[in-house]
Order: structure tokens, then C-alpha cells, then sequence
């Protein structure tokens, strides 16, 4: 589809299972050489050995995306195994869903540093990187909680995820000097495993009130990332897109009831 991503490097944080997952194998779809970084050992090292079955090339490394050190020694180790980086995709999230009155502090904590402390940490490991390539693409998994919608018990995860597009627009103008764009994707509901914990109840009224009628594909995301990845979206820097089969369009029950 793009041939601009064949024999780039991508980092794709949270691409065991998921999104992330998604993400990777539609770029390595493109021949993109992929790494994965995640905490979970097993999940991650089935999804590298789906891509190989595949013909593409993938690569695991152990990263807790919170941790600096954790996330220095992500960058280090895919430059020795691939020799560069060319595309970031800082994917990997959280969503535990706790309403306010439960919320306690270290909950809160946890989720900004994993899902929006760790957007800053991985691009700023990666930025020297791209000054050497003298380009670069950094694609962030947002969402549209938070930055759109709100839904109880997700407060700091809305929170985190609003954070990110807050950070977006000042880390695109300072990368624009290393010819590193920087987008974000905002999904709706993406069927996913972390998705499916939800239940089957959340999952079928969610896809109701979606105009499209369905739950995402992680395709649908992986798409999006790609596109912003690509040298046809090389003038695109600082902005979002959403993906969400419609779900933020209704303005009440009566709307979606009308289709
Ligand atoms: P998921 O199925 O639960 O997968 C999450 C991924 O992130 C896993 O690979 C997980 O691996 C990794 N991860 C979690 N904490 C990590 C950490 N501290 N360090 C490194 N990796 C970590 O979740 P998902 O639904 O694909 O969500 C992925 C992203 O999309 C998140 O940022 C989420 O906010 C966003 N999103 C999802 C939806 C949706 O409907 N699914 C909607 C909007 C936005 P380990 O646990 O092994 O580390």
C-alpha cells in the first residue's frame, strides 16, 4: 500500500497483543522490520513468531514503557538488532476503569506513567536516532476518551489519553528540527483482548451505539498508523485523526435510534 515503509525500522510499544499487534503486523505487511516491546515475554514472542510465519521481520524486547532506564535499553537494543530507527509508534496502554470515589492516587499514578509519561520517555529516547537518520515518525495510540468523550471509571485513563495530544503539539513543533513528524490516532472502541475484558454486555451496547454498527478492527488502527508513517503523509505533523466508525457523531440516544 505505502512502499515507503519497506526496510524501515519500527518500534511498536505494546505491539504483543492488541492495537499494538495490529499495528505491527500491517507493518511488517509493508516490510518494515519490526520491534515489540512489551513486559510479557510469551504473548509477545507468539506475536514475532505469527509475522516470521508470515514472511515478515520481527524482533521482542522486555520493556516496562514507564521505566526510563527501561525504555533507553528498548532504543539501544533495536538499533543493535536492526542498525537504526525510522518510525516510533508509542502504543502501549492501560485501561483499568475505577469511578472517582474508588480512585486512589497511586491508581492514577500508574495509569499517566504508562500511558502518558511513557509517550514522552519513548519519543525522547528515540530522538537521537532520528537525528542521525536525519528523518523520523513518531505515531501515538490516543483514543477519543478522553480528548472527546468521557464514560465513567475512566477519568485518569481519560485524562492520560488527552495528556498525550496536550504533549503532541509542543513535542511536534521541537521534533520538526530532527524532519520528524508526530500524529496520533484516536480510536473508538477497537475490539481487543483488553477490550474484551470489558465483558460481552459493554461490548454489545458499545457496537449499538457506534453509527457503523460494529467495534473496531485493529486493523482499522493499524491503517491510520501506517498512513501517518508513510512519506505520502510527510507534511502532516501535530495532528490527530479519529477512528471510531462514527461513535462521537450522535448527539443523543434519539440520533442513533433515527439510522
Ligand atoms: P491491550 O490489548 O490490553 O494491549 C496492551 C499492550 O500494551 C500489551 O502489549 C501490553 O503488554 C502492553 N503494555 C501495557 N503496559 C505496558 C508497560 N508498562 N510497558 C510496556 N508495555 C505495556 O490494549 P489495547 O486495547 O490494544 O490498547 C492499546 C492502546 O490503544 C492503549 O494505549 C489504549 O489506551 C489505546 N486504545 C484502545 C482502545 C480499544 O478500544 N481497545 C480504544 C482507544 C484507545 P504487557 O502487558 O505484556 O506489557
Amino acid at each position: 500500500m505505502f512502499s515507503s515503509i519497506k526496510d524501515k525500522v519500527v518500534i511498536v510499544t505494546g505491539g504483543s497483543k492488541g492495537i499494538g499487534k495490529g499495528i505491527a503486523q500491517i507493518f511488517a505487511r509493508q516490510g518494515a522490520k519490526v520491534m515489540i516491546a512489551a513486559r510479557g515475554e510469551e504473548e509477545a514472542q507468539r506475536t514475532v513468531a505469527e509475522i516470521e510465519a508470515e514472511g515478515g521481520i520481527a524482533a521482542f524486547c522486555q520493556c516496562d514503557v514507564a521505566d526510563w532506564q527501561s525504555v533507553q535499553e528498548m532504543v539501544a537494543a533495536t538499533t543493535d538488532i536492526f542498525g537504526k530507527i525510522d518510525i516510533l509508534c508509542a502504543n502501549a496502554g492501560i485501561f483499568p476503569q475505577t469511578k472517582l470515589i474508588d480512585l486512589e492516587p497511586d491508581d492514577w499514578d500508574k495509569v499517566m506513567d504508562t500511558n502518558l509519561k511513557s509517550t514522552f520517555l519513548c519519543v525522547k529516547a528515540c530522538i537521537p536516532s532520528f537525528e542521525v537518520a536525519g528523518k523520523g515518525r513518531v505515531i501515538v495510540t490516543s483514543s477519543i476518551t478522553g480528548p472527546i468523550t468521557g464514560y465513567p471509571g475512566w477519568s485518569h485513563y481519560g485524562a492520560s489519553k488527552a495528556g498525550q495530544l496536550g504533549f503532541l503539539k509542543t513535542a511536534a513543533m521541537e521534533l520538526a528540527r530532527y524532519n520528524t513528524t508526530m500524529n496520533a490516532v484516536m480510536p473508538g472502541n477497537i475490539m481487543t483482548e483488553g477490550l474484551a475484558d470489558l465483558g460481552e454486555e459493554y461490548l454489545n451496547s458499545m457496537a449499538s451505539s457506534i453509527p457503523l454498527k460494529r467495534l473496531g478492527a485493529v486493523e482499522d488502527i493499524g491503517n491510520a498508523a501506517l498512513f501517518f508513517a508513510s512519506d505520502e503523509a510527510s507534511y502532516i505533523t501535530g495532528q490527530q485523526i479519529v477512528v471510531d466508525g462514527g461513535q462521537i457523531l450522535p448527539e443523543s440516544l434519539d440520533a442513533i435510534a433515527e439510522i
